[in-house]
This record gives C-alpha cells, structure tokens and sequence, in this order.
C-alpha cells in the first residue's frame, strides 16, 4: 500500500489495532496523539516514524509500513514511552509484538545487525542463563564479519577486567530452556 501525504481524510482500519490489542493487551486505540512518548524517546531521531506514529499507522492499518520500518529494530524498550503516556499505552511491547511478527513473516530487516545482535544476545541467555559478553561479541563479530569496528572501546573494557573470559551459568538453566522452547523457538524455529 502507498501512503502519499493527502488532504483528503485517510480511512481507519481496525483490524490490525484490534489484533495488537489482543496480542498485546495493550490499548493502542487510547492514543490521542500528544507526542508526549516521542518527545521523551532517545532513539526517536534515529527511527523513520517516531512513537506516536506508530501509533497512528497501527491506526490506519499499516501493517506492512511498519513491520518494514527501521524503527521496530532502533526502539532499545526503555519504556520512557510508557512511562510519560497518559494514556498508559505500553509501545514498547507494541514494538517487539512487530518485531515478532516481522520475523515471523520474513520480512526483510532494514537494520539486519540490529536483529543479529538480537539473536546472538538472546542464544547467549539460552547458553548461560546471562549474558556473557565475550561469546555473545565474538558470536556478532563472526556472523556479521564486523571484525574491527568498536575494537579499541572492547579491548578498553577487557583490559578493565569488564569483559570476563571465561562464562558461567545460572541455576535453573532447565527452566530456561524451556522458556526458550516456548517461545523464541516458535518465532525462530530453534535457529539463531
Ligand atoms: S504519549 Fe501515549 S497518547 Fe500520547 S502520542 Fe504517545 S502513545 Fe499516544
Ligand atoms: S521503549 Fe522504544 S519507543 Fe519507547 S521511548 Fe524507549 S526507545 Fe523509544
């Protein structure tokens, strides 16, 4: 669908805000527009449509305008949105509901190392029950063949004994796997 700025009224479809309604729980149809959660968000300039525009497409039905947008993968879920909306309006977890769906459906991510970083972080937390940074870096390094961008910030951090070397696991690693099963499993298919 091709959405032109127009001066005629653009039509509501409430499907697809129904459908984050009841996947989410959160009630997107409440937004009256104040930009109170795009004036507090950090990353909103680094996104092509900012919180409260999400909430407009969500508004128009634009499914495919979002789950292709940079902005489902530049949200870090601060959850300052949440936190200054009157409205109480949880985007944050709207925007991993698209984030879901848009893997689920294979569209194609106009910020891919955001979404690599997303896998090797969350097959980290499946390994060791906690993020170990070292496997979790060398594990972005090699699959994304970024091998010396941010090297000196890490060697900094390694030598600062912030980077420990070898990982540990947490207690309950079995429950873990089990939550992994039932979820990220469903949306990856078990592949990182
Ligand atoms: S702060 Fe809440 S009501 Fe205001 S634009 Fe954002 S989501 Fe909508
Ligand atoms: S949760 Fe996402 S959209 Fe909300 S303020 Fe933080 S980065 Fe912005």
């Amino acid at each position: 669908m091709d959405y032109q700025l127009t001066d005629q009224p653009v039509p509501r479809d409430p499907a697809f805000a129904n459908e984050i309604i009841e996947a989410t729980g959160v009630r997107v149809d409440r937004c009256y527009q104040c930009m109170t959660c795009t004036l507090g968000c950090p990353v909103a300039d680094a996104m092509d449509f900012p919180p409260n525009q999400v909430m407009r497409l969500i508004d128009l039905g634009a499914e495919e305008v979002l789950l292709s947008s940079r902005t489902i993968w530049m949200c870090v879920t601060c959850e300052t949105c949440f936190a200054r909306c009157p409205n109480q309006i949880d985007t944050a977890a709207v925007m991993d509901y698209l984030r879901e769906k848009a893997t689920a459906k294979g569209v194609a991510v106009p910020e891919a190392r955001v979404q690599l970083l997303h896998r090797v972080f969350a097959e980290n937390i499946r390994s060791f029950g906690k993020v170990h940074e070292a496997t979790m870096l060398m594990a972005y390094k090699l699959k994304s063949r970024d091998f010396f961008s941010d090297m000196g910030i890490g060697l900094k951090l390694f030598l600062k004994g912030k980077i420990p070397l070898f990982p540990s696991k947490v207690k309950g690693m079995d429950e873990i796997k089990r939550i992994f099963e039932k979820t990220y499993d469903q949306t990856f298919g078990g592949k990182s």
